[in-house]
């Protein structure tokens, strides 16, 4: 998960109740206006705890072995795609040094990064989505993107991907786009 930023706000309402949630990348913690410093850090590190246990709750089943990539792919196909891209394979792959994925449409196999196996199943489901695609369309033209636009989610996981990239330090990206 890419690290996120912290911001603490204290209330004068609150009596003794914490709570968290995510705005964008940020975590906000509300707490009560006369928690001690002490009291905050150990609350900020619960709440992040917290958020690292519903977002590793949220990995997709696909994370388990490429017959479940395979799976997950096929019903992704079936919903997105019409059913017409079907893959001959699909395997996770050691870490590539600049992509995510990429997909060989002459053979009609795909491999998936290694370094997309903890993230939340929305963002791999927008990965096979994309690879899927180009089974279909090569390139990345406009017929190409109305196709990975009937994945509702897509414009919010490639940037996530983007954030996860400049976090890590990488600089990724899907196949050659
Ligand atoms: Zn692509």
């Amino acid at each position: 998960m890419a690290e996120s930023r912290v911001e603490v706000r204290r209330s004068k309402r609150r009596k003794r109740t914490v709570t968290a949630y995510l705005d964008g990348d940020a975590l906000v913690v509300l707490i009560p206006a006369r928690m001690s410093r002490a009291e905050e850090e150990h609350w900020v590190a619960e709440m992040q705890r917290k958020l690292l246990r519903s977002e590793t709750k949220r990995r997709s089943p696909a994370r388990e072995s490429d017959a479940a990539l395979l799976a997950r792919c096929a019903q992704l196909n079936e919903k997105y795609l019409d059913g017409k891209a079907v893959p001959a394979s699909v395997r996770w792959v050691r870490p590539m040094r600049t992509r995510w994925a990429s997909c060989t449409p002459v053979d009609q196999t795909i491999r998936v990064s290694e370094r997309l196996r903890d993230t939340p199943s929305w963002v791999l489901d927008y990965v096979l989505v994309h690879e899927l695609a180009h089974l279909r369309v090569a390139g990345h033209n406009a017929e190409f993107w109305a196709l990975v636009e009937n994945y509702p989610k897509a414009e919010r996981a490639i940037g996530y991907l983007e954030g996860l990239s400049a976090a890590a330090g990488l600089d990724l990206s899907l196949d050659d786009d």
